[in-house]
């Protein structure tokens, strides 16, 4: 491993060593760039084979805005704490800009910075028209009660609206690491409070609750978009045969990192269509499964719920030490969690065939040159984990439209099968009618979740065959073709409408 690291470290542009602090339990210090670099190191590379002009390149890459606030607390204890947190907007070429809100120790400029841009190259891989964005908001979240976090998102949406950071047709934050629909619905109420005449307000979020304007599925839908893109590759005869592999999802063994919001829809998915979660690594220890069928999920769920962490649970063995997790053997390893989780110092250790970035930027520009001499294939976060966005889009047109899609489209599928019953019962003729049992199976579906989740599979769908055709003729891996297609799609928004004033 050490001296494929060195060997690497020699051939990729790393122009900054530094030592980063302990980011989900392991810490890395193996002379891999920053996040933020390492995000810089991955657009440069596409850009040097992207047919557009340097000064353009130079627009797309730069973070346009990053706000800094910091305001007090008062603790249930009676202590006043001071409160750090950011919102970067990284490019607007198309408006609003957009992505989510995390609450984490190690947020910073630099972090939110480099998710922002992440957010603007993602949307545009799926034709998703917004800008990118992110907040973050530095605390520990668990050491927080539910009052004391409200009053931290409350407050920290009124610095957004006082600085014009926020609003349907501005910026429009969703939930990320640490979040979730609770902080989305604070996050709505204080917008509409404070600007009571927008009549478009529940659209300056999404990820919110269903009872506050939220969209059927946008829960499950990053970890499913996860699922339809890895059951594509996977589907992929030429393509798995590379890395030695059968095609399916059936039977393949799989290793998550984070039971999160993201972890926890995408093993709910794979584990659907038959694929063995053989081992899961969480914040707190990890568990390994003993049986060659993989962990109970069902029951794993059951179980954390019940105790609020995965350790401990009686169908599995409990690891201390979950980073090692990560090096275990398996065909497809899916990091969820933070970013530069796969660095240089653990690369050379990954036994899986396959690297499905669920999370953003898990894997250091020195790690994928390590991964890549070893065969190993990397699905990047812009194309995989972008079915979040995807449906928040949906849940935004949801808002604009004030009507929910199951509304419309079921009543027109209905009449639809109606009519199609009447010419049947016409057809048969003589008075013959078609059994209630019969008319109720032909106009059932077609609610919300359907028309989400038809809409999100699609979305990937196009996007994976995007991005794969690009791959080939361009002669690049999957992540270079993701920052290719966004790139170009970008610079194209950049050169028609030139530059104010
Ligand atoms: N936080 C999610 C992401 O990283 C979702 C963003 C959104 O829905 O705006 O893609």
């Amino acid at each position: 491993t050490a001296a494929a690291a060195t060997t690497s470290a020699s051939t990729t542009t790393v122009t900054k060593i530094v030592t980063q602090p302990a980011v989900h339990g392991t810490v890395i210090a193996h002379g891999d760039p920053t996040f933020l670099e390492s995000v810089d190191i991955y657009f440069d590379k596409a850009a040097a084979i992207a047919s557009t002009t340097p000064d353009i390149l130079a627009q797309i890459k730069a973070c346009n805005n990053i706000l800094k606030v910091q305001f007090p607390l008062k603790c249930a204890n009676g202590t006043v704490e001071l409160i750090e947190a950011y919102r970067a907007q990284h490019s607007h070429h198309r408006l609003p800009v957009k992505g989510g809100i995390r609450m984490a120790p190690n947020v910073d400029a630099d972090e939110t910075m480099a998710l922002a841009a992440l957010m603007t190259f993602k949307c545009a891989v799926v034709d998703v028209p917004f800008g990118g964005a992110k907040g973050g908001i530095k605390i520990d979240p668990t050491k927080y009660s539910a009052n004391e976090k409200e009053a931290i998102i409350r407050r920290y949406t009124s610095e957004l609206v006082r600085k014009n950071f926020i609003g349907p047709s501005i910026d429009v934050p969703a939930p990320d690491y640490g979040t979730g629909p609770q902080e989305m619905a604070w996050i709505k109420d204080t917008f509409e409070h404070l600007q009571p005449n927008d009549i478009n307000g529940a659209a300056c979020v999404t990820g919110k609750p269903l009872e506050e304007g939220g969209i059927d599925g946008r829960q499950e839908a990053t970890g499913l978009g996860v699922f339809f893109c890895l059951r594509e590759f996977l589907n992929d005869e030429a393509l798995v045969a590379r890395i030695g592999l059968t095609t399916g999802i059936k039977g393949k063994s799989f290793i998550v990192q984070g039971f999160g919001n993201v972890g926890r829809h995408t093993i709910d998915s794979i584990y659907g269509a038959g694929g063995k979660i053989t081992a899961i690594a969480e914040l707190d220890g990890g568990l390994v499964a003993e049986s060659t069928e993989g962990i109970d999920i069902p029951a794993l769920k059951a179980y954390h719920k019940k105790k609020g962490t995965i350790t401990g649970f009686p169908g599995a063995k409990t690891v201390k030490f979950a980073p090692a997790i990560l090096e275990l053997p398996c065909d497809v390893l899916i990091p969820a969690a933070l970013e530069t989780q796969i660095h240089s110092g653990n690369a050379g250790n990954i036994k899986a065939k396959i690297v499905a970035e669920a999370a953003n930027g898990p894997v250091t520009p020195l790690a994928e040159t390590i991964l890549e001499d070893n065969d190993v294939v990397i699905l990047p976060d812009l194309l995989l984990n972008a079915g979040g966005v995807t449906v928040s889009y949906f849940e935004w047109l949801k808002n604009l439209n004030h009507i929910h899609f199951g509304r419309m489209s079921r009543r027109m599928e209905e009449r639809g099968k109606t009519v199609l019953i009447d010419a049947l019962e016409n057809e048969f003729g003589n008075g013959h009618r078609i059994s209630a049992e019969v008319r109720s199976q032909v106009v059932k579906g077609n609610t919300e979740v359907d028309f989400v989740w038809s809409g999100l599979e699609e979305t990937m769908l196009m996007s994976w065959e995007n991005v794969k055709r690009t791959a080939e003729e361009r002669k690049c891996n999957f992540r270079t073709a993701a920052y290719l297609i966004a790139i170009e799609r970008i610079a194209a928004c950049y050169r028609v409408s030139g530059i104010f004033p």
